[in-house]
């Protein structure tokens, strides 16, 4: 396949191994790699020929900051370059690929999407729990919590249902859960920095979910609700509860 101006990788949640081989090979071949803030800096061995830009950055982050990262993609691919727009876990959940994609078509310019693996998927893998259930799990949702105009909102759209981006206020998304419906016993589970060395998990009901927030503070957390947030029995022993750091009243806590 003719290589296209523009790649979009997906780096995975966290440790460098995570991005897939396509994406690596893709990196291996860029001049320019416009990143994420949220990509583990260990990625720049796949390319350290290339010049490294961190969009990530605040000022970047507002429609003003997206409309400078459609021009600064569509510069550096009309300059002839090789680029790659590296993002974390995958570019088509909450990644703006929309927004990038569309500039990059009224440019008259092709691009290529190489996938990766979500943070609700990497938190799973750390969690052993998978998100979808023979026979009770038939639904996963990848959902946000935060709406455009930055109000919090809940829904109940799936069997299980993963929260992304409402890592700041677990207190009012607990409230919000419970307002749409999901009953109060409801396993939920947080994990935070899911797929780094120091991930950190811990179990919860839909109505305590309040008390997570402390111990996954100022980390890019996603939250399980529902069926895919219940351990696997004959697990039950083992998981979190096996690296219990002693809260006995409070979440279980899984660090590993
Ligand atoms: N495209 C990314 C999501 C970007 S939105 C993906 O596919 O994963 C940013 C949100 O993703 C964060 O607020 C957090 O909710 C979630 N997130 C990203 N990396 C994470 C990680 N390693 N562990 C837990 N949540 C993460």
């Amino acid at each position: 396949m003719k290589t296209k101006p523009v790649v979009f990788i997906g780096a995975g949640p966290g440790a460098a191994d995570l991005i897939t081989l396509r994406g690596a090979q893709r990196l291996r071949a860029a001049s320019v790699v416009l990143h994420d803030a949220l990509t583990d800096p260990a990625l720049r061995d796949f390319a350290p020929q290339a010049t490294w830009v961190d969009v990530g950055k605040r000022g970047f982050c507002d429609s003003t900051g997206q409309a400078r990262i459609n021009a600064l993609l569509v510069r550096y691919a009309q300059a002839g370059h090789a680029v790659v727009r590296l993002k974390g876990g995958d570019p088509s959940v909450f990644g703006r690929l929309e927004e990038e994609l569309e500039a990059l078509a009224e440019a008259g310019l092709e691009a290529e999407v190489v996938p990766g693996v979500t943070a609700a998927i990497a938190a799973a893998a750390a969690l052993q729990r998978p998100l979808t259930r023979r026979g009770t799990g038939r639904s996963v949702a990848l959902t946000t919590a935060m709406t455009k105009s930055g109000d919090l909102r809940a829904s109940r759209s799936a069997d299980t249902e993963v929260f992304y981006m409402a890592g700041r206020q677990l207190a009012a998304l607990s409230r919000r859960l419970v307002e749409a419906g999901w009953p109060a016993d409801t396993p939920v589970a947080v994990v935070s920095r899911a797929g780094w060395p120091d991930q950190i998990a811990s179990d919860h009901r839909a109505d305590s979910l309040a008390e997570a927030a402390l111990l996954h503070a100022g980390r890019p957390t996603v939250v399980t609700v529902g069926v895919g947030a219940r351990s696997v029995a004959k697990l039950r022993h083992r998981g979190l509860s096996r690296l219990s750091q002693g809260v006995s009243a409070g979440p279980r806590v899984a660090q590993s």
